[in-house]
């Protein structure tokens, strides 16, 4: 299908095809139309889906008929500030020979921004993208203009809620006008997101599109080891492969610290990502990793989900994902765009039932490669025989009274397929760096309490 069809405005059709992009998705065909009739969404989409631009196409179309002056018209609540910048970047593109005006509003850095952040919430901005705790610091100051707001967006929900966000969430809500139209975007739905839905949207529809598998070209391999194994198996898998480009990632962020110290030692070319380091020392690493500049990036599930990187040659689990849809977000790293991509996970002793839980989401067992014999023995794989997974597929089983629109069995190829995974096949990326005539920040922040960083802090990633 193709945007012109939706019947949307020529100037947001230039900026998509500015964008790169020629069809649209199946998360897009599914919800722009929804969206333009005024409709409540709740969907399970996740990142390489195009969901950003399902929500933000029809938003700015309606936007262009609607949009009001000296107020905010639409919120975007997103849970960290790497994909804050992200979804401003995607909308400046798709909005580029648009009037609508933006601005991302995200907490760390170094402070020099938060008065243009405030200039621009009281004077009223066409889309505010933000991470919870800097939004509230504004909204408390009573600046804010939210009395023209007409569309407020949660995307990442379920991550913002693991964060700790809720309470952030119902209170940023506490200063919107009632009537408004909702849209929530989830890769995965607990009850807890079942929940806040029920709180904030009104008549729902929903949709289901969810990568429940990564993408088949992803050639994924596990090496069963014990936990001092771990060190020398990366520095002989980066050596032998000698990748351009290569993602490490730890749960931890003091994993993410000694590994990329024990890295350099070893005079790899290395840097790490966590939330200890300033904003802008974050953004400067991924520019280099993005651009290739540097080779191997060790970072903390901070990375995992939202952010877009083509390219990355190989994804290394250096300790198994807590959770299934996270194991998922890590290894879709790799392999997008057209490129082919590997991603080996080490699995020490401990960490077998984990990946049991992991391979059970996936629904077939992950290869063990055999551990080069220089290592030493290493452990047999016997995981205990069936663990209780935690782990659940997006949206299955548990239908949302009413307006399960999407998703049932069907014809199980758009919808939640695990069959047909890859969401990254429509993806390109439509980035083509315009020049902003937006007031958009993308500078260093200042912190606000309670920020998207603060949280992911207290989460020791
Ligand atoms: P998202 O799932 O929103 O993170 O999008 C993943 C990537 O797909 C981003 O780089 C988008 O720019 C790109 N994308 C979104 N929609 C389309 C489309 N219809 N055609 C091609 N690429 C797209």
């Amino acid at each position: 299908m193709t945007f012109k069809e939706f019947g949307l405005d020529e100037s947001l059709l230039e900026g998509i095809a500015a964008s790169g992009y020629e069809n649209a998705t199946p998360v897009q065909e599914q919800v722009i139309p929804l969206i333009l009739k005024g409709k409540d969404i709740i969907a399970s989409a996740q990142t390489g889906t195009g969901k950003t631009a399902a929500f933000l196409l029809p938003i700015i179309n309606k936007l262009l008929a609607s949009k009001q002056d000296d107020t905010v018209n639409a919120l975007v609540i997103v849970p960290t500030r790497e994909l804050a910048v992200q979804i401003a970047q995607n909308l400046e593109g798709l909005s580029y020979f648009t009037p609508i005006s933006s601005i991302a509003v995200y907490g760390g850095g170094d402070g020099s921004n938060f008065s243009t952040e405030k200039q621009a919430l009281s004077r009223g901005a066409d889309v505010v993208i933000c991470t919870p705790g800097r939004m509230i610091s504004h909204l408390n100051m009573g600046y804010v203009k939210t009395q023209g707001l007409q569309y407020l967006i949660l995307d990442e929900a379920d991550r913002m809620l693991d964060m700790g966000f809720y309470d952030d969430i119902m209170k940023i809500i506490s200063f919107l006008p009632p009537k408004r139209q909702n849209l929530l975007f989830s890769a995965t739905m607990p009850t807890k997101i079942r929940d806040l839905a029920r709180k904030i949207l009104h008549e729902p529809e929903e949709i289901n599109i969810a990568i429940s598998k990564p993408p088949a070209k992803i050639v994924q391999g596990a090496f069963v080891v014990y936990e001092p194994q771990k060190i020398p198996l990366v520095k002989w898998l980066l050596k032998t492969t000698n990748l351009k480009s290569t993602l490490i990632f730890c749960s931890k962020k003091h994993n993410v610290k000694q590994l990329t110290a024990e890295l350099r030692r070893s005079k790899f070319n290395v840097k790490e990502i966590h939330s200890d380091l300033e904003q802008s020392a974050r953004e400067e690493v991924l520019l280099e990793f993005r651009s290739q500049r540097l080779p191997i990036l060790v970072a903390t599930d901070i990375l995992s989900r939202g952010i877009d990187i083509d390219n990355i040659e190989m994804v290394i689990n250096y300790d198994v994902p807590n959770d299934g849809e996270d194991y998922i977000h890590r290894i879709g790293r790799t392999a997008r765009a057209e490129t082919d991509g590997v991603a080996y996970t080490f699995i020490s002793e401990k960490e077998q039932n984990k990946f049991r839980g992991i391979e059970e989401l996936l629904g077939s067992p992950v290869n063990k490669t055999a551990v080069p014999e220089q290592f030493g023995p290493a452990p047999e794989y016997s995981p205990r025989t069936r663990s209780k997974s935690r782990h659940r597929r997006p949206g299955s089983g548990q239908s949302h009274g009413g307006g399960q629109r999407h998703g049932g069995s069907g014809d199980g190829q758009q919808h939640r397929s695990p069959q047909r995974s890859d969401g990254n096949q429509q993806r390109r990326d439509g980035q083509k760096g315009h020049g902003g005539h937006h007031h958009h920040q993308r500078k260093p922040k200042p912190s606000g309490e309670g920020s998207g960083a603060g949280n992911a802090e207290a989460a020791g990633i």
